[in-house]
């Protein structure tokens, strides 16, 4: 027989390669001031931590989680083959991306919004990722190993389990999150960058929460805007051309400062 993986070791690392491809060609993009929705210059002055630090911290992270996801299908794992049982249907399997991406949001939303209200935990843990005031996109991971734990890989393992699609099916599912959190990480507005014409939870939408103006807003992740709108953490914004070239984030005028 050749050389198989199984879809558990797949669904572990397949996110992982896709980071750093994605965030690769973003990182060659880098220089298209035009695009940027801050310059490099404010890149280099807000920013309170190195690019070296940075994928040093990604890199923990992403062993960590790893070694965690892989413990969870063994514990979770059903022994069913990958041959098994028949093909769940395009219905089925959009129903369980749907629901995936509810639980995923949900669970994170209500993490992100209380490590912002819980004074000691932002500032042991999540502060850590608004240290990129100025976010790019392979610093989207840059977390605390316990925040890349509680929302990542607990909240990943939440929709995997509630949503019952297959180790196979969630390769899809964590590979398309991954590519979902760089981009919102990317900061370029590109023309022609379809999950700014699929999603409202979006580069800027992000960018926004991680301005000093709109860190207590913008909380939902990392694909829809919904509990933010339910919920009134909503910060309405515009996007502006930036003087000397790209783009900017700014709340709209008449918007009350809490
Ligand atoms: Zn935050
Ligand atoms: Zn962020």
């Amino acid at each position: 027989m050749g050389f198989a993986v199984s879809d558990e070791v797949l669904g572990t690392f397949a996110p992982i390669v896709i980071y750093w491809v994605y965030s690769g060609i973003y990182a060659l993009l880098d220089s298209f001031e035009n695009y940027r929705l801050h310059s490099k210059i404010d890149e280099d002055e807000k920013n309170l931590v190195s690019k070296r630090t940075v994928v040093k911290g990604v890199l923990l992270q992403q062993t960590i989680q790893a070694v965690v996801a892989i413990l969870l299908f063994t514990v979770t794992g059903n022994d069913s083959g990958d041959a098994a049982g028949p093909k769940p249907s395009l219905i089925v399997l959009a129903r369980q991306f749907v629901t995936a991406m509810l639980v995923l949001d949900t669970w994170q939303y209500f993490m992100h919004r209380y490590m912002h209200h819980n004074k000691f935990l932002y500032k042991h843990i999540h502060s850590q990722h608004h240290r990129l005031v100025v976010p790019y996109a392979f610093g989207a991971l840059y977390n605390h190993p316990l925040e890349g734990l509680l929302l990542d890989t607990i909240g990943g393992a939440l929709s995997f389990l509630l949503s019952g699609m297959s180790p196979r099916a969630s390769i899809f599912f964590f590979s398309f999150a991954t590519v979902k959190t760089v981009d919102d990480h990317c900061g370029l507005w590109l023309p022609g960058n379809l999950f700014h014409f699929f999603f409202r939870n979006n580069t800027a939408y992000h960018d926004v929460h991680h301005q000093l103006y709109g860190s207590k807003y913008n909380f939902s992740q990392p694909f829809f805007v919904m509990w933010d709108r339910i919920l009134g953490t909503y910060m309405p914004y515009s996007l502006d051309k930036r003087a000397g070239g790209g783009f900017e984030t700014r709340p709209l005028k008449d918007y009350k400062d809490a």
